[in-house]
């Protein structure tokens, strides 16, 4: 592995199997990052927020920056830092990681769980409910979520199809 997975760190020279020295993910050969995306109602008033906090910037600009407008801009501003800052919460914090410890979900509201890959038995995802699960050895559902707590349904996909792949070489 060159790169580290989630963080783009360069691994050259270290060990195959190792933790990255940038972001502190455990990473193999095989391992898998897939970064998830936010639920669409809260990325919804995150682009209205958008639009809102540009629309202040520009009245303030526009006035010629003068009394009382250019109170607008501080205002402005820093709502498009919150705005900033909230999206990088959202978009970068969540994080399906496949590696050599088992499949670990990080979510910043949740916490992170890691389910060992003798633990699980298949992972699935239903296109017609939008259901994503993953099932355990012993029957038991030990993730269950509608794929826009993951992001998109192809995204969704594409992780149950990584975790069936890796369970199958893993095992
Ligand atoms: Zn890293």
């Amino acid at each position: 592995m060159n790169d580290c997975p989630r963080c783009g760190y360069n691994l050259t020279g270290l060990p195959e199997v190792y933790r990255c020295p940038e972001c502190g993910i455990d990473y193999d050969p095989d391992t898998e990052v897939f970064t998830l995306q936010v639920g669409r109602p809260e990325y919804r008033n995150l682009r209205y927020g958008l639009i809102l906090a540009l629309l202040v910037c520009y009245m303030a600009i526009h006035a010629g920056l003068g009394p009382p407008y250019i109170l607008l801009a501080p205002i402005g501003i820093g709502m498009l830092a919150e705005i900033y800052r909230l999206s990088r919460k959202c978009f970068e914090s969540n994080f399906l990681i496949l590696n050599q410890n088992g499949i670990r979900l990080d979510a910043p509201e949740s916490g992170s769980r890691t389910f060992s890959w003798e633990s699980v038995s298949k992972a699935k995802y239903g296109w017609l409910t939008g259901k994503f699960y993953v099932q355990g050895c012993d029957g038991t559902r030990l993730l269950a979520c509608s794929h826009e707590r993951l992001g998109s349904a192809r995204l969704t996909r594409r992780c149950a199809t990584a975790i069936n792949r890796q369970i199958s070489k893993r095992k």
